[in-house]
């Protein structure tokens, strides 16, 4: 299965991608989460890429295509996979479509949350980061956040016009816990 999840910061992407994964048993593929590893291997990718995450903006289009066009094309990925945090913009998805050539995305899953959550979630997220000694993202500040939120809005969000104009979108509230939202996934995939 081909899945896409599309929400804004602090929505739980990552965490329901997460349980997708094991679900369904196919790879969660976060452009985050390799943009990170980038930044602290300290490769070219990395460098271009710092600054640019720290004020909680995209990075350029043709690196995250880049790097997830690898990484769809590996074994472990030919039954399927979940793309977490990618595509980002219209331009991304165009070329998700040529990456993935004939195959078609089988949904795309929209986690709906209103705003003022999202800044209590990350704040907290970052918070409970900070208190347990973990490492604290770069981005989870309420500077970064909120050029992160206008991102999605103005950059994101115009999937889900892209998306639901081939019939693949479903939207889910992201408000419920987190076990209710992984049911509601696989109930709106089912
Ligand atoms: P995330 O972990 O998905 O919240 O991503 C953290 C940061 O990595 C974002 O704020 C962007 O700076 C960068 N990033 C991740 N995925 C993408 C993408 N598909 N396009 C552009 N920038 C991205």
């Amino acid at each position: 299965m081909r899945l896409v999840l599309l929400g804004p910061p602090g929505a739980g992407k990552g965490t329901q991608a997460s349980k997708l994964s094991q679900l369904l048993t196919i790879p969660q593929l976060s452009t985050g989460d390799m943009l990170r590893a980038a930044v602290s291997e300290g490769t070219a990718i990395g460098q271009q890429a710092a600054e640019i995450m720290q004020r909680g903006e995209l990075v350029p289009d043709q690196l995250v295509v880049g790097l997830i066009a690898e990484r769809i094309g590996r074994s472990d990925a030919a039954r399927g996979f979940i793309l977490d945090g990618f595509p980002r913009t219209v331009a991304q998805a165009e070329s998700l479509d040529e990456v993935l050539e004939n195959q078609e995305l089988d949904w795309v899953l929209e986690l709906k949350v209103d705003e003022q959550y999202l800044l209590n979630r990350i704040l907290g997220r970052a918070m409970q980061a900070r208190e347990s000694g973990a490492v604290v993202r770069a981005d989870d500040n309420e500077g970064a956040l909120s050029v992160r939120l206008t991102a999605y809005t103005d950059q994101t969000k115009p999937l889900t016009d892209y998306y639901a104009a081939r019939g693949l979108l479903k939207t889910i509230d992201a408000s419920q816990t987190v076990d209710r939202v992984t049911a509601a996934l696989v109930g709106a995939i089912g």
